[in-house]
């Protein structure tokens, strides 16, 4: 492979022979002017595990409540009791969003100052007797750790009861970047740090509860930042063995107005193909297609991602913070983003067994 910058050439060589990926190698992927030579690698890194299928899922977005005791200076989702926009749904609402074609359901939410923690036991286990077909991810990380802060439980505790209750899988959010500097200029310290991030879902894999991870980037972090976010990620996959897929997740400017402008697309295919050269370890990588638009999402396909997310129905996190792809794409929508990358569409699950391959 020809590289406009020569530098790159010792880290394909890496990755052409299964070498491990370091730091020096990271921050390089990300100051290179040829980004065109880092896709290149991401791509050939991703066909030889999945060739032409990329992933989707018919899924639904539930956020129970926006209520939030926190103020993430990124977040433009949370609302505090009482303020106009605050939403709270019952068990009942919740049971009634979830249509007859959905797959997987995906439950986030604001920490909630006073719902106890048998409320969201209760979500789950409503959910898992009214559609015991339908996979259910929900509670991230820092959810977890709140609901064991809020409520003096342990994790191993909430975790066991949420199992119990009909739980599957978790989302990888609340990671944000693991940066004490950034977690402190940006007001998220009263969140799970990163060992405490990590510490979570390490135990959610030991007892069989498969996981996803995430990175909020493209506000004031610095690109050695990402690196070594990606990095944690992937020790913490060596140690423990039981994420699925990691998701980039750009910073959707909307009124929180932390920087002037959206990540440029540029940024985002960078970073996807970053992360799929630097996680070895991670079966899959994201082109989440509601923060990079249609368009930039099906170019990723070309940059190391295998997966789109899916159809989502309702994506409020994200919506209210002003990212600007419809709230939900309709299968065919999907195909299309697939099909136009010149990849193969192939429909999973939660746990990404294959469903169906639609050549
Ligand atoms: S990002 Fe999550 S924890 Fe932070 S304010 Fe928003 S809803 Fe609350």
């Amino acid at each position: 492979m020809h590289f406009a910058d020569i530098r790159l050439a010792p880290v394909w060589g890496k990755v052409l022979t299964g070498q491990r990926l370091g730091r020096d190698d990271g921050v390089l992927l990300f100051e290179t002017d040829d980004l065109l030579g880092v896709g290149r690698m991401a791509d050939h890194a991703k066909s030889r595990r999945e060739g032409d299928r990329v992933y989707f899922v018919i899924n639904r977005y539930i956020s129970p409540t926006n209520v939030c005791v926190l103020s993430c200076a990124f977040c433009g989702f949370a609302r505090k009791p009482g303020q106009a926009g605050a939403f709270e749904y019952t068990i009942e609402d919740i049971v009634g969003m979830v249509k007859d074609e959905i797959r997987e359901v995906h439950i986030v939410g604001g920490h909630h100052p006073d719902w106890p923690f048998e409320y969201y036991e209760r979500i789950i286990a409503a959910l898992h007797a009214a559609r015991p077909d339908v996979q259910i991810k929900a509670f991230t990380a820092a959810e977890i750790d709140y609901f064991c802060r809020r409520w003096k439980l342990e994790p191993r505790e909430v975790l066991n009861r949420l199992k119990a209750a009909g739980l599957q899988t978790m989302p990888g959010g609340g990671a944000e970047i693991f940066s004490a500097r950034v977690a402190k200029l940006l007001k998220y310290t009263g969140k799970a740090d990163a060992e405490r991030w990590c510490e979570i879902h390490g135990l959610a894999h030991s007892l069989g509860i498969r996981t996803n991870a995430t990175m909020l980037y493209g506000h004031i972090e610095t690109l050695e930042e990402r690196v070594d976010h990606l990095l944690r990620l992937r020790e913490q996959q060596d140690a423990s063995g039981g994420f699925l897929t990691f998701i980039p997740l750009p910073y959707q400017v909307g009124t929180t107005k932390l920087v002037p402008r959206p990540t440029p697309p540029a940024d985002n295919l960078r970073t996807i193909a970053a992360a799929r050269l630097l996680l070895d370890n991670f079966p899959h990588v994201e082109a989440y297609w509601v923060l990079l638009g249609e368009e930039t999402a099906s170019i990723a396909l070309h940059f190391g991602a295998d997966d789109v997310n899916g159809t989502l129905e309702d994506e409020r996190v994200q919506h209210m913070a002003g990212a600007q792809t419809p709230a939900g794409l309709a299968r065919e929508q999907l195909f299309r983003m697939i099909r136009d990358a010149g990849k193969i569409p192939v429909e999973r699950d939660a746990l990404y067994n294959v469903l169906q391959i639609w050549n």
